[in-house]
């Protein structure tokens, strides 16, 4: 196969941190457990997308990230899959209270990445809840007390569920931030540092976005610990 370096010159993939471990370049070399190696046949991918590629080895490191790519690169699965082996690994039962959260900026992308947790976590037993606006909250109540390891939300929805006393952040040990330039621009800044306030401080954060202008940097800094950084392609 390919080395690091000629996998991610090849790919236009750019690292910037302290010993960035080697990309995964096929699905076998990343170790994930048979039931998820499954899914990604039958869904048939037949390799890691360079985001992924490069941003499994560092997530399953534990690590901070964030990655600038643009849409359409398979940015989903690159958090959701170590988020996965993260509660695999934490033993974890949905009773605990969730210990996985993705915030996402609109209802439509938070119901993608909801669907794309139930196909690729069903086999592993994960569950999921999805929190949007724009809709009632009853049943996403209902949703959240029947026990979830995931939840995927937009800020908005969440914070309002948050302030309700609904659901506990106490327990979540992995962050995803998605679309975090989207999320700025829509003003979710304030309901973001709301919610990042009721997250221990010991936990895995990642965040994804598409640019990198200094308003995302500035969050970056602020919500990241040494985070490696993954670029694919020409970033602005
Ligand atoms: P992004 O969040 O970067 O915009 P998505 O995660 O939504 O991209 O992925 C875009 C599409 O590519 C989805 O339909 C997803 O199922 C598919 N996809 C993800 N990973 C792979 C892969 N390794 N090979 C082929 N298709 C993939
Ligand atoms: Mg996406």
């Amino acid at each position: 196969g390919l080395s690091a370096e000629a996998y991610r010159r090849h790919h236009e993939i750019t690292v910037i941190g302290n010993h960035v471990p080697p990309p995964y370049t096929t699905f076998q070399s990343a170790g994930f457990p048979s039931e998820i190696l499954r899914e990604l046949q039958h869904a048939g991918f037949s390799a890691p997308t360079p985001i992924q590629a490069q941003s499994w080895p560092i997530a399953l490191d534990g690590r901070d990230i964030v990655a600038v790519a643009k849409t359409g690169s398979g940015k989903t699965l690159g958090y959701l899959i170590p988020g996965f082996i993260h509660l695999k690994n934490l033993g974890s039962n949905s009773q605990m209270g969730p210990l996985v959260l993705v915030l996402s900026p609109t209802r439509e992308l938070a119901t993608q990445i909801q669907d794309e947790a139930m196909k690729f976590g069903r086999s592993s037993r994960i569950s999921s809840v999805c929190l949007y606006g724009g809709a009632p909250k009853g049943p996403q109540l209902r949703d959240l007390s029947k026990g979830a390891h995931v939840v995927v939300a937009t800020p908005g929805r969440l914070n309002d569920i948050l302030e309700m006393k609904k659901v506990s952040l106490h327990q979540i040990s992995y962050l995803v931030l998605d679309e975090a330039d989207r999320m700025l621009d829509m003003g979710f800044e304030p309901q973001i540092r709301r919610i990042v306030k009721e997250i221990p401080p010991r936990r895995q954060t990642l965040m994804y976005t598409a640019t990198w202008p200094k308003e995302v940097r500035k969050i970056a800094a602020d919500l990241l610990v040494n985070p490696v950084q993954v670029n694919i392609g020409n970033i602005d």
